[in-house]
């Protein structure tokens, strides 16, 4: 639609006060694509008093994906929750982090995603036991109301999540949550969907605030996590079991050894080795991408920005009310 009769057609639907949540959509998607905001770190704690959930199918997406981030807002003054949608029973890959039996795997995550949520500084986490890259069984409704449920107990303000929209997604866990969890955003808000909550004294809370990561985003917002580098390490040096990280530079640095040989990045010790080895290799993507943006480290996402969504009513009308509203005769 041309500028002009985009303008007249939008005059015309606040004129009426019918402007709906679909005819918002459609005028957003024939809009040229907004500039890619870069997040930078703000002083202070401008963020108390607000919640995160920080949502992963598995024990190492947060610390790959968006360590930085959650740390950044942690920082900044969020309580900061960690859940974990699968037991990461099938964790382990050829090369990386530690070989073992499916029940090793899951003694191993489950430890390792508690030094995770420790290391980024989170209030508390939930592990929901699904079996790894089996979600694709599972209920969508039942995930959907697990989820609404502690979205109205911790009366969550923002989500990072894996992205339901994203592109070169191969793991159904991924998906599956992610889908589980914008949906839930918005039908926690909703009075009618699971009302049995209220009866245990909580309330509806949307969400409306969404930072979501993916293999392949849709960028539209690059948070600078210069500052948090050092516990995003910390927090892959964590997955032991799993990997990519861990502890694989240790563990090269004393292959090495074996044939007498050294790599001057992995030092003198074995704390030296793991975090040299995961800030050269793991955190090569981070550096890449702040690279481009003129800042050390950063991580991307598709960001959904609060009212994007569509509120049930949108505010223009209220606005449109206070300015026209006459007294009656
Ligand atoms: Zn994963």
């Amino acid at each position: 639609m041309a500028p002009m009769l985009r303008r007249k057609f939008l005059g015309r639907l606040i004129a009426v006060g019918t402007l709906t949540r679909w005819a918002r959509a459609q005028l957003r998607s024939q809009e040229p694509a907004a500039p890619i905001f870069l997040e930078r770190s703000v002083a202070g704690q401008p963020h108390l008093g607000k919640v995160l959930l920080a949502l992963q199918a598995h024990s190492d997406d947060i610390p790959l994906m968006a360590a930085g981030t959650v740390a950044k807002l942690i920082e900044e003054g969020y309580a900061g929750y960690l859940v974990r949608a699968t037991n990461d029973d099938m964790g382990d890959a050829p090369g990386l982090g530690t070989p073992g039996t499916i029940g090793e795997n899951v003694v191993g995550n489950e430890r390792d995603n508690v030094e995770v949520a420790r290391v980024l500084g989170c209030k508390g986490h939930f592990d929901l036991n699904y079996s790894n890259h089996r979600m694709a069984d599972i209920s969508l409704n039942e995930l959907l109301g697990r989820i609404i449920f502690l979205i109205r107990l911790l009366k969550v303000d923002t989500v990072i999540c894996w992205d339901p929209w994203a592109h070169d997604e191969e793991n159904p866990d991924h998906y599956m949550l992610a889908r589980a969890v914008e949906a839930a955003c918005w039908m926690a808000g909703r009075a009618h969907d699971f009302p049995e909550h209220f009866a245990a004294g909580l309330q509806p809370k949307t969400v409306q605030d969404k930072y979501y990561y993916a293999r392949r985003p849709e960028i539209t917002r690059v948070v600078d996590i210069s500052k948090q580098i050092e516990k995003k390490i910390d927090a892959n040096r964590a997955n032991v079991a799993k990997g990519p990280a861990g502890h694989l530079g240790s563990r090269l640095r004393a292959d090495l050894a074996k044939r007498n040989q050294r790599l001057p990045l992995l030092g003198d010790d074995d704390l030296i080795a793991d975090r040299n080895y995961i800030r050269e290799f793991v955190m090569a993507t981070s550096r890449d991408l702040g690279r481009e943006y003129g800042v050390e480290y950063a991580e991307a996402f598709h960001y959904i920005p609060p009212g994007a969504a569509g509120a049930d009513r949108d505010p223009r009308i209220d606005a449109y009310v206070k300015e026209h509203a006459v007294p009656f005769r």
